[in-house]
């Protein structure tokens, strides 16, 4: 029996149909792109803002607080007043460089699989949480522990009362909007324990998700073992010391019946590693330059399989210069040589790797630790041939690893540098 195989061109052909693949796909096409291709596994379009069902997301672009849906139905509607093409509930399974030139997609859809030839590949992909085995919890294996966004799914989506006596560990985002949720649901929530001695959400989410609702944050504090036959009894926590280890004698019992994971998020690169995409290994995303291009030429990346963003308005953003990027590269522009970005003192990661020179931009980074009254400071790193020269300085009341910085440069002001480097002074 030979496999039918359905093959189909695209100039710029997007793998996501979240914000990032959204924002990116018409921007493509408002940069002329005529012949743009979004595909996506899920049935319906938007990405994992279907599930978000509170409110916040858009603040940035559209000047309201729109729950996660709204937010997706602005950018489906811009889509599909388009006319942009979309395969729905079809997943991408590999992706490479072609032997003619372009590059190669292969997906699976209910009716078979298909192949696609196309000119620029935007990767959208989105990002996954760090599931239990990756934390190394001892103990038990109950019912009852669950990451934060499956927990949401299944109380947002499927309606599902997931239990009444919850712990959480973790204090980023999702499991921040998880304790507030499951208060909302009638359940008790009994704390959130948090290995770092900072949460690692947004402090407005503290406020309204925690504070408002009177549940305790227990920083340098984490789960030592999770108890229970069949269904989770409760968890042993202890707090930590600064290498991060457990302190034994500070161990104590907590009664629960549920326990969510909020403990990172780690973007979906596996079709960017199989393409041969250099990963960084700071943000486990794709390296790319002020194009958001990859280190494969025609393959672009955006959002939160980029780097995982705080807010979805930058990753909106983003995506809409990775789209009008990805139309012009498909289009007959070649891709340009760089400048390297690196990180320095206090700086987590900085994003892009590369920039051009040719063009004003925008450098994303984060912080490695929270800090009061400190600069973010842009300068070249200085050599035996080159002096030190400062680019940019901006003063920061306040610095948060949870929160994304984002620092506009002009060409202008570091034509000729042989590299960046940014810190925190
Ligand atoms: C629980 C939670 C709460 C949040 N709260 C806020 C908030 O209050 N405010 C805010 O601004 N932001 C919030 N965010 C962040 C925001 O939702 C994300 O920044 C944004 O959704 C990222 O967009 P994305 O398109 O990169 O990824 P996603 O939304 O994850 O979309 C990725 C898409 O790619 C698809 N895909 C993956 N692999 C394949 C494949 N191989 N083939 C085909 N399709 C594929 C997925 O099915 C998915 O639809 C929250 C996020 C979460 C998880």
């Amino acid at each position: 029996m030979t496999l039918a195989i359905r093959r189909l061109k695209a100039c710029v052909a997007v793998i996501g149909g979240g914000p990032a693949g959204l924002a990116a796909a018409v921007a493509a096409r408002n940069a002329g792109c005529g012949d743009v291709l979004l595909i996506e596994r899920d049935r319906i379009l938007g990405g994992i803002l279907n599930q978000c069902i509170h409110d916040g997301f858009g603040l940035h672009t559209f000047g309201e607080a729109l729950s996660g849906p709204e937010y997706a139905g602005r950018y489906i509607s811009m889509f599909r007043e388009r006319n942009i093409r979309s395969l729905e509930d079809t997943i991408v399974l590999s992706l490479a460089p072609a032997s003619e030139g372009g590059l190669e997609i292969l997906a699976s859809s209910r009716a078979g699989l298909v192949a696609i030839d196309a000119n620029a590949v935007i990767l959208a992909m989105g990002c996954r949480e760090r599931p239990r085995g990756a934390i190394s919890i001892p103990g038990d294996r109950p019912s009852g522990v669950y990451t934060a966004g499956a927990a949401q799914n299944l109380v947002n989506l499927e309606n599902i009362q997931i239990g009444k006596r919850v712990c959480i560990l973790g204090s980023g985002d999702i499991g921040l909007i998880m304790a507030r949720r499951m208060t909302l649901e009638g359940a008790s929530v009994e704390s959130v324990f948090e290995i770092l001695p900072y949460s690692s959400g947004l402090p407005r989410n503290i406020q309204q998700c925690l504070n408002d609702y009177n549940i305790p944050l227990f920083l340098s504090t984490t789960v030592t073992k999770i108890h229970g036959r069949g269904r989770l009894e409760g968890v042993s926590v202890a707090q930590v010391g600064a290498d991060r280890s457990p302190v034994p004698e500070t161990e104590r019992y907590v009664p629960c019946d549920t326990l969510l994971l909020s403990v990172g998020l780690i973007p979906e690169n596996e079709l960017s590693r199989m393409c041969g995409v250099e990963i960084d290994p700071v943000t486990s995303g794709a390296v790319v330059d002020d194009t958001f291009m990859t280190s494969v030429p025609g393959v672009f990346a955006c959002g939160n399989v980029l780097h995982v963003h705080d807010l979805v308005d930058w990753v909106s953003v983003e995506a809409a210069q990775a789209g009008a990027f990805a139309a012009a590269y498909a289009a007959g522009s070649a891709p340009e040589a760089g400048i390297p970005v690196k990180p320095g003192d206090g700086v987590r990661y900085t994003l892009p790797q590369r920039v051009s020179g040719a063009r004003d931009c925008t450098i994303s980074l984060r912080v490695g630790a929270p800090w009061r009254d400190r600069s973010i400071v842009v300068r070249t790193p200085g050599s035996a041939s080159e002096e030190r020269r400062i680019i940019k300085r901006t003063k920061m009341v306040r610095l948060h690893p949870a929160e994304m910085i984002r620092v506009d440069l002009k060409a202008a002001d570091f034509a000729g540098a042989s590299g960046l480097e940014v810190c925190v002074e």
